[in-house]
């Protein structure tokens, strides 16, 4: 019939118009993501072959991709070979094993591979009711991780603790978080005490504190918070200590201030000093700053009893901080925060708009995490802590960090037994800063020459009045063989440099 057959191909029609809107169905989509995971081992398996850091000059990008986003859809194959030609050439490769740069950034393969589930789920975790699975495995990893690292039990939240932890996007986050909590309980707090008193009165008088040495995240909490920050001076080993927050709070509150935080830092991002919590914290207490410690980087070694010691006197501390996404194999992003008393963070920012409740959220035991932090959306991030604790176990990850300090020894050996060189900073974990014995404009025409090499890539940082080269220990797959890699490199280099200003 005809009539029939004209149908059968209108629909025909009609399936193939919406086969090319999906673009991707099923069965193609098992096809591309075993390439993709193909693709992904490849990189990360052959990643040395690679250089390191980038030859690409700004604005490299624009002239490789059309102007405009294309009309006509386009396939899987057109994308993937762009991905060598446009991505891959100004790609700076964290997980090279010749990577010294900055700090770690976790990856490993139980985290791509949570992280892909996470993705398929797609949830927006904001409430216990947008998908009780997200909350609720968040809540008991951060109770499993807090008690890998030993944290005080007032900072779990168990059955029916006060404490409890959460996912922050990054370090950055957990600083600015715990600074408005703070800002909203010291406010309510004088309020209390004085009825008439305004929140801009109270405002304007607000000081926090923190180590000169700390993450410059800390210090725009403060501008983003609206407060004023003193910087606290560094002892000789670039830690901060109870005697000069406690000269700097006097002064303050002679002056008629209101001294309401301090963020100790413990792992710095210079020199991996550790402020003296055990002189800060009682400090902390008896003026009522909020303590809140930024262990970004440090924290992941905490899990091992040897360096547990670095944490003693987080008991004092209201809120803590450190990123699984640096060092603990959970790729970014992955920032674990708890608070000893979650009603001050909760309270500090709830809003209950209808569109938000649910039918559970009286019942008490519920976390709704949206009041934990600044966005309202949140990913399941929790899925990527869970697979990389059971795949690796407490004792792997152990042997992890373990690894990585033993490197970082071998690299201050190494610098110890050149008598040009200088350590500047004790080593105590996975980062070693050093330097040529001679000017800072020295130090900087090494560092230059080092990266401009990109054998290795190196950033520095500056301490007291030196300019000092950090060599932090990063990638999962580094070993012997490349610290000594990245050693030959400085010092033929440095030989050159040497000989170049004897001329
Ligand atoms: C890396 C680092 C930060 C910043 O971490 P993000 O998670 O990127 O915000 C903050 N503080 C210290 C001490 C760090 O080392």
């Amino acid at each position: 019939m005809p009539g029939a057959a004209k149908g059968r191909s209108y629909v025909g029609r009609r399936v193939r118009q919406a086969f090319q809107l999906i673009n991707m169905d099923y069965s193609e989509f098992r096809q591309r993501g075993k390439e993709m995971v193909d693709y992904i081992a490849n990189y990360l398996e052959n990643i040395d072959q690679r250089q390191v850091y980038p030859d690409v000059e700004p604005g490299y990008l624009r002239p490789l991709i059309p102007a405009s986003a294309p009309e006509e859809p386009e396939t899987f194959e057109e994308i993937i070979k762009d991905v060598e030609r446009v991505i891959m050439p100004g790609v700076t490769h964290w997980h090279h094993p010749h990577f010294f740069a900055y700090f770690p950034t976790a990856s490993s393969f139980p985290a791509l591979l949570a992280d892909m589930l996470s993705g398929a789920i797609g949830c927006i975790g904001f409430s216990w009711a947008t998908s009780p699975a997200c909350t609720e495995l968040e809540t008991v990893m951060l109770d499993w991780l807090g008690k890998m690292i030993k944290l005080p039990d007032q900072f779990l939240a168990g059955n029916d603790g006060e404490g409890g932890g959460v996912i922050q996007g990054s370090a950055s986050d957990a600083t600015l978080m715990a600074l408005l909590a703070a800002r909203t309980k010291v406010i309510r707090r004088l309020q209390v005490e004085n009825p008439n008193l305004e929140e801009a009165e109270v405002m304007g008088k607000l000081v926090a504190y923190s180590s000169e040495q700390a993450h410059c995240s800390v210090e725009r909490a403060a501008l983003i918070g609206g407060v004023k920050m003193k910087m606290i001076p560094s002892d000789e080993k670039f830690a901060a200590r109870g005697e000069a927050l406690r000269k700097a709070v006097e002064e303050d509150k002679a002056a008629g201030l209101i001294p309401f935080y301090f963020c100790a830092t413990l792992g710095t991002t210079p020199s991996c000093a550790f402020d003296k919590l055990m002189e800060l914290g009682p400090i902390c207490n008896a003026e009522n700053l909020w303590m809140h410690i930024d262990a970004a980087y440090a924290g992941s070694a905490f899990i091992c009893p040897e360096f547990r010691y670095l944490l003693d006197g987080v008991e004092f501390a209201d809120s803590f901080n450190f990123n699984p996404h640096k060092w603990l194999l959970v790729n970014f992003d992955c920032s674990a925060m708890w608070v000893k008393k979650r009603t001050d963070i909760i309270g500090a920012f709830r809003m209950e708009p209808l569109y938000l409740q649910h039918n559970h959220q009286e019942s008490g035991l519920i976390t709704d995490y949206r009041h934990w932090q600044i966005p309202l959306g949140r990913r399941f991030r929790s899925l990527k802590m869970w697979f990389v604790f059971r795949m690796y176990g407490v004792k792997g990850l152990q042997e992890y960090i373990r690894k990585h300090v033993r490197l970082a020894h071998e690299f201050e050996n190494l610098v110890l037994q050149d008598t040009r060189f200088e350590i500047c900073a004790e080593v105590i974990l996975g980062l070693v800063c050093f330097r040529l014995k001679g000017s800072n404009a020295l130090n900087e025409q090494l560092l230059k020459r080092i990266n401009n090499a990109r054998k290795i890539h190196l950033v520095p940082c500056n301490l007291g009045d030196k300019f000092v080269l950090r060599f932090a220990v990063c990638a999962r797959t580094v070993e012997s063989s490349h610290i000594h890699f990245a050693w030959k490199n400085i010092t033929d280099i440095a030989t050159e440099l040497l000989q170049e200003n004897k001329k």
